[in-house]
């Protein structure tokens, strides 16, 4: 375990080990994920900036910008 800043508040989350499954939302131990973006990016997210995200839409670099500006 840890700790990562998070790419969209900048505060710093727990993080598990690779063999951790990233993509499963029941893994609360953890305080973010790692998500692969439609552009092709990867961002480290805490759930808060996770469930900020569009979901009406493919998520972008731009989304994850925009998150530090709330
Ligand atoms: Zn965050």
């Amino acid at each position: 375990m840890s700790r990562e800043p998070c790419d969209g508040c900048g505060k710093k989350v727990a993080i598990g080990g690779a063999s951790t499954n990233l993509w499963s939302f029941n893994q609360k131990s953890t305080g973010g994920l790692v998500l692969e973006l439609a552009d092709g990016t990867e961002h480290f997210l805490c759930h808060d900036c996770i469930d900020a995200l569009p979901e009406d839409r493919e998520v972008t670099a731009a989304d994850v910008e925009a998150l530090s500006e709330r």
